[in-house]
């Protein structure tokens, strides 16, 4: 083995995806033959699957020696199967690819050409999403500016999960054992050289997404509420002002009593500031609720997966 030959694994989350998997890896011996100078492998993460994918990973795994799998006890969720996927590859370089083939497995050349060249990550940035609905494009568009804004790490817009990491940078990952996953940031926050790889995001090559809106609202609570505090200090300034624009009005209620001898009457403001102040009460406590939350799940140190069983793929081939 000449020293310029690297091992290079393939973390590949699956979720039910019975139908993906073969075309997968046909793609994937596509890009082997690409990529000569490189020695390739797959660990695929079986998610807790209630489809065939865990026995065609065992089929997979049984005749090919570049194909591995990890299979988790039970449906943890991406960020979770990405995490696994991350503290058991080996490679000097690592990459995410999705099974459905979304991210064209073609995107892993360019990839290593940058990572030769001294990138520690190179992530592939979508400059079209096509098989999306104009809602989900639009809010992800939204979620992503305003994640710009307000975390001191800002995400790269446009940007999944979709990326190679060298080996140092996986190993600073690996360090960041938060229970929030929220990957995105946690790319970001790790830093390195890092570069951007414009492509076209494909519809899925065969079966469904898994996520819903409520599944991606929720993931959008995590990603804020574990990167920024900006919420909270919301809840500090929105007090001030109110209490300020509060002490106004009374000042200007007490001046007109006292000059003007008004009599009492009002009710429909009252009604309307105390309903208004009760809303915003509640907002914040719910917002205080979401940090406590993560706060309790943070402190109960749980393990982020577990295993159930798993084969992993070996770099002679
Ligand atoms: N996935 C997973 N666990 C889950 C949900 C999804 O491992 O609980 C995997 C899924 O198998 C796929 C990737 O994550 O490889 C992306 O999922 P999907 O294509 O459904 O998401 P989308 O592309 O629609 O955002
Ligand atoms: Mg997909």
């Amino acid at each position: 083995m000449s020293d310029d030959r690297h091992l290079i694994t393939l973390i590949v989350p699956a979720y039910n995806e019975e139908d993906v998997l073969e075309p997968f890896v046909c793609a994937f011996d596509g890009i082997k033959s690409a990529l000569p100078g490189h020695d390739l492998q797959i660990l695929f993460v079986n998610d807790g699957s209630t489809d065939r994918t865990l026995s065609i990973l065992e089929t997979l795994s049984d005749s090919r020696r570049d194909v591995g799998y990890i299979s988790l006890s039970r449906n943890f969720g991406k960020e979770a199967a990405m995490t696994a996927g991350l503290d058991h590859a080996v490679g000097d370089a690592i990459a995410i690819f999705d099974a459905d083939l979304q991210d064209p497995l073609t995107l892993l050349t360019e990839f290593v050409r940058h990572w030769e060249n001294g990138y520690d990550v190179v992530y592939a940035q979508r400059t079209e999403r096509e098989g999306e609905s104009r809602m989900k494009k639009s809010t992800a568009w939204l979620f992503y500016r305003l994640m710009g804004k307000i975390s001191r790490t800002p995400v790269p817009p446009n940007t999944g999960d979709c990326r190679l990491m060298s080996r140092r940078a996986v190993d600073s990952l690996n360090r960041l054992r938060e229970q929030n996953r929220f990957m995105k940031g946690l790319f970001a926050w790790v830093g390195y050289p890092s570069k951007a790889v414009p492509y076209r995001r494909a519809p899925r090559v065969a079966g469904t997404t898994k996520f819903n809106y409520w599944k991606l609202w929720n993931f959008a609570l995590d990603g804020v509420t574990s990167f920024t505090n900006a919420p909270l200090k919301l809840a500090t300034y929105s007090g001030f002002s109110i209490a300020f624009v509060a002490f106004l009005l009374g000042a200007w209620t007490i001046f007109k009593t006292l000059v003007f001898g008004e009599a009492v009457r009002g009710y429909p403001t009252l009604i309307v500031t105390v309903l208004f102040l009760g809303g915003v009460q509640l907002f914040f406590i719910g917002v205080l609720g979401e940090y406590i939350g993560r706060i309790f799940s943070e402190t109960k140190n749980r393990p982020i997966y577990l295993v159930d069983r798993q084969v992993m793929p070996t770099d002679e081939t």
